[in-house]
């Protein structure tokens, strides 16, 4: 690495020591920029790299509610405004007991990036909660969501900073935050995306990350193989939004789904997964073992590991950060695996993306592969400020020619640095210069 980002990174770890997730992230976007810093001087000049690896506010505050018991209970909220140079400040919410600042930061560093790559103006910003849905009553969802709103809603608006959902975050716990939203601010505009299509919401929003994934997975068939999705066997991390719509793509791509994962288990079944069942199953906070009943020859195992040892030729990680260890990864390559598509933020450890490049296994990092998400939020923004609904014919086409001419453009920068099966490089240096050009004439 440049002496000059080994220097950064230093002084980011003495000054983070913690932040394990947010340095991750930042060592996987320096391993890709060594070239770049070469080829243009500016770029130490101007300390920009310090400067884009720092958010620009993290607003951090107590959410106290009341639970059905009448107790009081309190959890922390979070919005990392991380970059704004594209844009107002976009990303999810997420929901989860793990939420703190170091998952926030790494997922509004890798949200800038991935955002610029969109092609759309949209700067890049995560928050949430260490609150827990799970088990919670409707009731408790909501009083939740609007104390969450009563400090959060002072930060946004539709031309500084638009949130979504992310894991843990249905469209219902949406909507109670747009409303509360909207009673602080006595205005009804495109503050969130990801809302009900009944109330501004775009059609095709619940459905764009994972078929934004399979788009993506197909042009990168089709440029490296020269092949679809027909017959090939495939598994899918996770049975949340994302993995859901992976699913049901793939499957009608003609791609056999021959396993999926929750946590509270993995269903192999080598005649291909009854995605509908699956969802049913979620629908109503189901074990995913139930699944068994429908299905006795399905195989169900409680260790959620076991997904990385059944063979198939692409893998498809949906659920969340660093499920995907080098000891997985292993016995995916032994297995037969050819393509690896990141369908959640940043699944793969380092050391297990590394193993995989050197394998020679095409790797899609997250920050492409699931970009569909909010892409079609963008084009959410663009319906609420034109005052008017696209069908999901349109939408669905948009969403296709963003994921397509997204792919071209990781690959094409992959191969004018010489690496152009590095898509890791190509996704990291085209959002990079993007972002620092962007910077640079704003005077940073
Ligand atoms: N949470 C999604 C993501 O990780 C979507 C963000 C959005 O639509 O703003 O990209």
């Amino acid at each position: 690495m440049h002496e000059h980002l080994e220097s950064i990174y230093h002084d980011l770890k003495l000054k983070y020591p913690y932040q394990k997730e947010y340095l991750q992230s930042v060592l996987e976007f320096f391993e890709s920029i060594n070239n770049v810093l070469l080829e243009d001087p500016k770029i130490i000049e101007s300390n920009v790299i310090r400067n884009i690896v720092e958010p620009d506010r993290i607003i951090t505050f107590k959410v106290p509610w009341v639970d059905d018991k009448g107790k009081n209970r309190f959890n922390t909220g979070y919005r990392v405004q991380f970059n704004q140079a594209l844009g107002p400040y976009k990303g999810g919410i997420r929901f989860t007991p793990n939420v703190n600042e170091s998952v926030l930061k790494f997922l509004g560093f890798e949200q800038t990036f991935k955002n610029s790559l969109t092609g759309l103006p949209l700067g890049g910003g995560k928050g949430g909660s260490d609150f827990n849905p799970k088990n919670k009553s409707d009731a408790e969802l909501l009083r939740f969501c609007q104390s969450f709103m009563i400090e959060l809603h002072r930060h946004l608006g539709p031309t500084l900073d638009v949130p979504a959902g992310d894991i843990g975050v249905s469209q219902k716990a949406i909507g109670y935050m747009f409303g509360m939203y909207k009673r602080l601010t006595h205005a009804h505009h495109g503050s969130f995306t990801g809302k009900g299509t009944n109330y501004g919401g775009s059609l095709g929003r619940t459905e764009a990350t994972g078929y934004g994934i399979i788009y993506m997975t197909l042009a990168a068939l089709d440029k490296y193989f020269n092949t679809d999705l027909k017959n090939i066997t495939i598994i899918i991390s996770g049975s949340g939004n994302v993995a859901l719509h992976t699913a049901y793509k793939a499957k009608q791509m003609g791609a056999n789904v021959v396993a999926m994962s929750s946590i509270d288990g993995v269903i192999y079944h080598p005649q291909g997964i009854d995605v509908a069942l699956l969802e049913h199953i979620k629908e109503h906070n189901q074990l995913i073992e139930v699944y068994l009943e429908r299905y006795p020859n399905a195989v169900f195992s409680k260790d959620t590991k076991k997904i990385w040892e059944i063979p198939c030729e692409i893998a498809l990680p949906c659920a969340t950060e660093n499920e995907l260890e080098l000891e997985d990864v292993k016995k995916l390559v032994k297995n037969g695996l050819k393509m690896l598509v990141e369908g959640a933020n940043m699944p793969t450890t380092l050391d297990a993306t590394h193993y995989l490049l050197e394998h020679n296994i095409l790797f899609i990092p997250g920050k492409a592969a699931n970009a569909g998400g909010v892409s079609v939020s963008g084009l959410e923004m663009q319906q609420n400020a034109l005052h008017t609904s696209w069908t999901f014919e349109t939408v669905d086409n948009k969403l296709k020619e963003i994921m397509t001419k997204l792919f071209n453009s990781i690959y094409e920068t992959a191969k004018s640095y010489d690496k152009p099966f590095d898509l890791v490089s190509g996704a990291n240096i085209l959002s990079f210069k993007r972002i620092y050009q962007a910077m640079l004439d704003q005077g940073l």
